[in-house]
């Protein structure tokens, strides 16, 4: 609540410019605790670039802790200590905050070529194309691959920059039920006996559209199916791994690391650096051809400004860790924690008598309020209890199907984690959320 959008940039050393002011006066009015901001050790360095106002500022006053389930910081990489925040701390020494330019201007940098074949290395495709914005990658990526005659299928539950993008393209779009492969296959079928619509004649191109791990539903996608029907329809598959790059697989490459499916048969993998990664944006990979086309076509690259050297520094950084580079052994810790923590807080929550939604190795849970009266006073009576979750309600869910949304992270302890499960035990008893075991059993 604290983070004003990242159109307020510039804040530099004007300790008493409007938006200090402001952010002082958000935080009284959220902690009610009076409050004085003092410049950082990381203030010069940080304040200009970042939407996260929270880390440019050492909070003073009686500011009330919460354990953190609310965020998707899923490996802990966007801690401000540790080797990612000092590596971005050597390189703005050396490369300044910005790139100054589009990456057809002056903008590209060798830190993007170097991290572009990183990333297309981590996912196991040709080539990567950065974006420095998660959602405009889905928006504008989307646009430039579909056109009027194309045909858009998409899950029912897929992310707004992908419904954007979506419409941007003037691709006839039609939607399937969430995960329902069979009800995928029946839309498929018929959008392609009817073709385009009047004169029948068959579709430009198709594109299936998919999330590899659905934040609202902790839902991971079908893919192995998918991949089936692909052989059958011939269709292009996109999928948004904003959730599950980093989060799920055994070496964190998600969802075709889970399944062990070849990317090969993946023709766009899509994924954002804001969550696993701690760093802010987006990528596409896919072939080198589509790359080299997109490079000249998709609008955020090609008008917006380039990714900033320290954001490629944080993913750099953390992927490099997530592989293994660094020699420490501490990114396979941090899959291994992020893959127990997930574990163990979601059964413990079933075993408590909750309705909990979602894959058992999803970092995403969903914990089902139902009633939406009841969405406040989760939230209230969890961060009375010094526990931070996310309330969703309608319309982002069905009006009967409210629910908490927890975020587990590397980052979690185990007495962390138990320390959850005791206040949300504690809610669910005053709230009246927790099913009788005869219940859960027939559930
Ligand atoms: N895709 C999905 C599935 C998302 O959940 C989000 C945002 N959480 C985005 C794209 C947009 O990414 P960003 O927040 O990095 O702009």
């Amino acid at each position: 609540h604290l983070m004003p959008s990242n159109g307020y940039a510039a804040l530099t050393s004007d300790w008493d410019s409007f938006w200090t002011r402001n952010l002082k006066r958000r935080i009284e009015d959220c902690f009610a605790v009076p409050t004085t901001l003092v410049p950082g050790r990381t203030i010069n360095m940080l304040e200009r670039v970042t939407n996260d106002y929270c880390r440019t500022f050492q909070f003073t006053g009686r500011l009330k802790e919460a354990v953190n389930l609310s965020s998707y910081n899923y490996l802990g990489f966007a801690q401000s200590t540790g080797p990612c925040a000092d590596a971005v701390e050597e390189i703005v020494h050396s490369y300044g905050m910005s790139s100054c330019g589009t990456r057809m201007e002056s903008g590209s940098l060798d830190l993007h070529t170097k991290t572009e074949e990183l990333v297309a290395e981590f996912v196991g495709k040709e080539a990567a194309l950065l974006v420095s914005m998660g959602y405009a990658t889905n928006s504008t990526t989307i646009a430039s691959l579909t056109s009027k005659g194309s045909l858009i299928i998409s899950d029912e539950l897929n992310h707004n920059s992908l419904v954007f993008g979506s419409r941007l393209s003037g691709a006839y779009i039609r939607v399937f039920k969430h995960n329902d492969v069979a009800d995928l296959e029946a839309v498929l079928r018929d959008a392609i006996s009817q073709g385009q619509p009047r004169t029948h004649r068959p579709w430009k191109n198709i594109l299936l559209i998919v999330e590899g791990l659905y934040s609202m539903e902790g839902s991971i996608v079908k893919l192995p199916e998918i991949v089936e029907l692909k052989k059958k329809y011939k269709f292009h598959l996109y999928v948004d791994e904003a959730h599950s790059i980093g989060a799920i697989g055994p070496r964190g490459r998600g969802v075709c690391d889970y399944y062990g499916v070849d990317p090969k048969h993946i023709d766009i993998l899509m994924g954002t650096f804001t969550k696993s990664f701690g760093a802010a944006g987006g990528y596409i990979c896919a072939s080198k051809e589509i790359i080299d086309s997109l490079r000249l076509d998709n609008h955020s690259s090609v008008y917006g400004e380039s990714m900033s050297p320290i954001i490629l520094q944080q993913i750099y950084t953390s992927m490099w860790s997530i592989m293994g580079r660094d020699g420490t052994g501490a990114g396979q810790e941090r899959l291994s924690r992020l893959a127990w923590n997930a574990r163990y807080l979601g059964s413990n929550l079933r075993k408590l008598g909750f309705i909990i939604y979602g894959d058992r190795d999803s970092p995403v849970i969903p914990l089902l309020l139902f009633n939406p009266a009841k969405i406040p006073a989760f939230s209230r009576e969890c961060r009375k209890r010094d526990l931070a979750v996310v309330v969703v309600g309608f319309p982002a869910t069905s009006i009967v199907a409210s629910r908490a949304r927890f975020c587990v992270s590397a980052s979690h302890t185990k007495e962390d984690l138990d320390f959850v499960l005791r206040v949300v035990s504690e809610v669910g008893d005053l709230l009246g959320l927790k099913m009788s075991s005869r219940q859960a059993l027939e559930a």
